[in-house]
């Protein structure tokens, strides 16, 4: 059962008002030489690059020292130098994280490095935890001192505070404490450990190449490196892999599962296969479904690239109406969507994308977008295409209105922020100047993801957050940290 709707988010306000992180995470195991872990980790990272170009770090041992690069870019600047001097190591683990409204600094950069009593322990996380603020308070009473904002190093502080019993049991106390979405990358110095909350929230895929063992957060990652895709990391499994191989363990198992449907939506690439199902296939059904939904007369379907490319391939094989791009992107410009304030993401997307005049002038179009969050980009591009010649533009998104935030590790604003969340359909075609607006429903969306072999959270959507927040933070407030077994 999913918990408690919009009246229980109402009374739950995140802390600081950092909002959730989306990052790629991939780590190699390597038993023979047949590449370095460090060279393997920098093209998976290459390959995630989506999920987040604030910062890139890889962490690397040889299982006697650690040796790590991590800082401010995309992957070919921070390691443009330095990738040699990680060359070398049997395990790496590596980290590209997305900037949000949360902080922008080198020190919140992946992985995490720290030395407890087991050695070293290098981590790194996608996702979010909804009670660490309350357990990083706690933590400091103790006399626990913190480096950085990162939920992740709260994550270590619990494994290193529970490491006596080994750092199995000191992983599973850990996820009885923590609650939110993870896929944790773990690395000691024999051993690479991965981890996915028990309701699976975030992506996390287990891939081979000869006898060594991968897991990145998108398969995509594993093609980067000539590796096959073995299977999803399950809900709340922790694998370990050292040199006898791999072993898994379910350390916690719920009987719901709630992948997020915005990794189909929007974030993940679609190339990838989630828990089962092609991302492609999934956008590309998007479109069909909207096809069906919405029967348009218009002379051209068009996409706003990249995301929502496969949803107007379905559109237009499903109508019959030819696709022809209607707009141009710019490659070299990066995510309009996180710019600080509304005059920089307006100039974004005008930077980003231009209406291609001649396919448009004249023309009756249909324009899917995978989502509209606050509007900038949908309003400016029907008025591109508008000052380009485009008779009516008709706009489709290939989801249903995002009317509230995210808590596990999408960027997505505030209630305030959110087109969705304040305004009809009929009121956001107004603002956004369109001639008609269509949205798929959830029960569309939810069809496109049949077959996954598990549940979704649909919180951005509906309101309906898989974690009931406020008993989550009630439990956190009145759990003994140290009586954890
Ligand atoms: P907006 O301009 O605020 O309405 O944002 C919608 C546009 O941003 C769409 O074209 C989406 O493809 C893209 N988008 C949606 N969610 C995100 C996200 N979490 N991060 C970056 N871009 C996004």
């Amino acid at each position: 059962m999913l918990l408690a709707p919009n009246a229980q988010y109402e009374r739950w306000k995140p802390a600081d008002d950092i909002m959730p992180e989306e990052c790629g995470v991939f780590g190699i195991f390597m038993n023979d030489r047949h590449y370095d872990p460090a060279e393997a980790a920098y093209l998976g990272l290459y390959a995630l690059q989506h999920r987040g170009q604030e910062s890139a770090g890889i962490a690397v041992t040889d299982g006697k020292c650690v040796k790590q690069h991590k800082g401010m870019g995309l992957c070919s600047e921070v390691f443009k130098d330095n990738l040699d001097k990680l060359l070398g190591g049997h395990i790496a683990i590596g980290h590209v994280r997305y900037s949000t409204t949360g902080e922008s600094k080198g020190e919140n950069a992946q992985p995490l490095v720290i030395s407890y009593r087991g050695g070293k322990l290098s981590l790194a996380h996608n996702g979010n935890l909804i009670n660490s603020t309350t357990l990083r308070e706690k933590m400091e009473e103790e006399g626990t001192v913190f480096q950085t904002s990162l939920d992740t190093e709260v994550m270590a502080n619990l494994i290193a505070k529970y490491s006596k019993r080994g750092l199995l049991n000191a992983i599973s106390a850990m996820m009885k404490v923590v609650k939110g979405s993870y896929a944790l990358m773990i690395m000691t110095q024999d051993e690479l450990v991965a981890v996915r909350d028990p309701l699976g929230i975030r992506p996390l895929a287990l891939g081979k190449l000869d006898d060594n063992y991968i897991v990145a957060s998108e398969s995509c990652a594993f093609d980067a490196i000539d590796a096959e895709f073995v299977r999803d990391v399950r809900p709340g499994e922790i694998i370990v892999v050292n040199k006898d191989g791999l072993k898994s363990y379910q350390a916690q198992s719920s009987m719901e599962t709630a992948l997020c449907v915005f990794e189909y939506v929007y974030f993940a690439r679609p190339d990838s296969d989630i828990d089962g199902i092609s991302v492609y296939r999934s956008r590309e059904n998007m479109g069909t479904r909207l096809a069906q939904a919405f029967p348009i007369d218009a002379d051209l379907v068009s996409d706003v690239p990249d995301s929502a490319t496969p949803a107007a391939s379905g559109y237009a094989a499903e109508s019959g109406i030819p696709y022809a791009k209607a707009l141009s992107k710019n490659r070299y410009v990066g995510r309009t969507f996180i710019q600080p304030s509304q005059a920089l993401r307006e100039r974004g997307v005008k930077l980003k994308l231009n209406a291609m005049k001649r396919n448009v002038h004249g023309k009756r179009l249909i324009l899917i977008d995978d989502s509209i969050v606050r509007g900038t980009t949908s309003r400016k591009i029907v008025e591109m295409l508008r000052l380009a010649g485009a008779r009516e533009v008709h706009m489709l998104i290939s989801s249903p209105p995002v009317i509230c935030p995210c808590f596990f590790g999408i960027d997505t604003p505030s209630h305030d922020q959110l087109i969705g969340s304040k305004n009809s359909v009929e009121e956001i075609r107004r603002i956004i100047g369109a001639d008609t607006l269509h949205y798929l429903s959830i029960g569309d969306l939810l069809k496109t993801v049949e077959g996954a072999g598990c549940n979704f959270c649909t919180g951005c959507f509906d309101g309906h957050y898989p974690i009931d927040m406020k008993r989550a933070l009630e439990e956190t407030e009145a759990v003994e940290l140290s009586g954890i077994e």
